[in-house]
């Protein structure tokens, strides 16, 4: 048998498509190895977000050249977002790599194979589809206790600073059944966590039917734990939403809401869609609604022409929300996209003073929101061994923060109460409750 390996970049849609070449794979013959050195099909899915993901490819596609001298057999491939915005021009300065494949192409790859095996030529195939959802297509999953479940592919949102709609293309929606099968087929494959997928999760539309709808049928799938989604765009979370979140206790109340930033003349420019006062009308409505829920985010410093005033803005907007954690990025060119064409840039000294004072401020807010959560009785679904002992599990809240505690008689999979005893950086510390009964939400 013929071994294939995938070694996956960027985010969680790039890890559910590597699940899904997984599966495209292995109907084809090929099992699945966890190293280079002894695969016949070498593949890199890829991501394009920041100049640095890109570089990082480069230098590792220069590794496994070695890799190919040794066995001219062995197949190289590159897909995913990189391979979609380089296209064909990765082969005049890697011509050993032999698949260049962008997202909608996957379906195509047992004939790619075949094609490959005859000419031994590249291919290039990245046509981007209004259509492909990869629907009927069950992946390979990783082991876990979370299935990764793609509800909807593209983004027709065009943030300027964002290369994700030339990558991944127009939104599509795959069908309700066809979702609530996989879902229902990962629970009977002993998965018990399900986090619904989109690069615009709440974007989701088929047939009439919108992400409320979805939320509803996913939650009523008997065996699913917990549900989570990421990551929805502000402007398409309504009452609809929050209130199928608030009446379903398996819909995990926790929300990642990308803000970027806080002046409202820099979330124009980058075409948010969403001013200052309407973001933070929406955390009141979330926290209104969804007393306790958790809130993540994504900022981004030092995008063309933000101020140090502008700058400030955010700081402001974090100090209002004080969010449970965030992705902190410094703004990077990307090619094709609006902002490119913004002459005003800030310098990377100025970019990387922002972002320190920024995380420093995160820093101060995810522990003030931790350290509230001391002392009081959450529900926690063991996940897996800490990396620190042993003897210790980690699992995670509803709100999506990691616990720590002693694993006495429990097993993994197992929703426990732990009464929370201390907070350090991101993590909280526990203790096990046999009492549920004393169980409270946190104010
Ligand atoms: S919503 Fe904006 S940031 Fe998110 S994937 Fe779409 S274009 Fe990119």
């Amino acid at each position: 048998m013929k071994n294939y390996y995938i070694e996956t970049y960027g985010c969680q849609m790039n890890v559910a498509d590597s699940e899904l070449v997984a599966s495209i794979m292995e109907e084809n013959g090929y099992g699945k190895i966890d190293t280079v050195e002894s695969a016949d099909a070498v593949f890199l899915n890829t991501c394009a977000i920041r100049e640095h993901a890109e570089e990082k490819i480069h230098s590792r596609l220069g590794v496994l050249r070695k890799e190919k001298e040794k066995r001219p057999h062995m197949i190289l491939g590159l897909m995913g977002c990189m391979a979609q915005h380089v296209k064909d021009d990765i082969l005049e300065s890697k011509p050993y790599v032999d698949f260049v494949l962008g997202p909608d192409s996957y379906r195509r790859i047992p004939d790619i194979l075949r094609r490959h095996e005859q000419k031994n030529e590249s291919i290039v195939d990245t046509r981007l589809s209004r259509f492909e959802v990869y629907s009927g297509m069950y992946p390979s999953r990783n082991e876990g206790i979370n299935a990764w479940i793609s509800i909807m592919r593209g983004c027709d949102k065009f943030c300027t600073f964002c290369i994700v709609p030339f990558t991944r293309g127009r939104e599509r929606s795959r069908s309700v059944k066809d979702i609530i099968q996989e879902v229902r087929r990962a629970v009977d494959d002993g998965f018990v966590e399900v986090t619904l997928l989109g690069q615009n999760v709440n974007s989701f539309r088929h047939r009439g039917e919108r992400f409320p709808d979805l939320l509803q049928a996913v939650a009523e799938v008997s065996g699913v734990q917990r549900v989570r989604f990421t990551s929805p765009h502000p402007q398409d979370i309504d009452d609809d939403m929050l209130f199928v979140m608030r009446d379903n206790a398996n819909l995990c109340k926790s929300i990642h809401l990308p803000l970027q930033a806080g002046s409202d003349r820099i979330l124009k420019r980058m075409n948010r869609t969403y001013s200052q006062a309407e973001f933070l009308a929406l955390v009141s409505r979330i926290r209104d609604l969804l007393p306790g829920c958790g809130l993540t985010t994504d900022i981004i410093v030092g995008f063309p022409g933000e101020t140090r005033e502008e700058f400030d803005e955010t700081l402001q907007v974090m100090e209002k929300i004080k969010f449970d954690s965030a992705f902190t990025f410094k703004y990077s060119p990307r090619p094709g996209t609006k902002a490119t064409e913004y002459s005003d840039h800030v310098s990377e000294s100025e970019k990387q003073a922002r972002l320190e004072s920024l995380i420093t401020v995160q820093k101060r807010h995810t522990l003030f929101r931790n350290r509230r959560e001391i002392s009081e009785i959450v529900k926690v679904m063991v996940e897996k061994e800490s990396k620190k002992s042993s003897d210790v599990w980690a699992g995670r809240t509803d709100t999506n923060k990691w616990v720590l505690f002693a694993k006495k008689t429990t097993q993994v999979k197992q929703m426990v109460n732990v009464r929370i005893t201390d907070a350090h950086g991101v993590t909280l510390f526990g203790e096990l409750v046999s009492d549920p009964r004393r169980f409270h939400a946190v104010a």
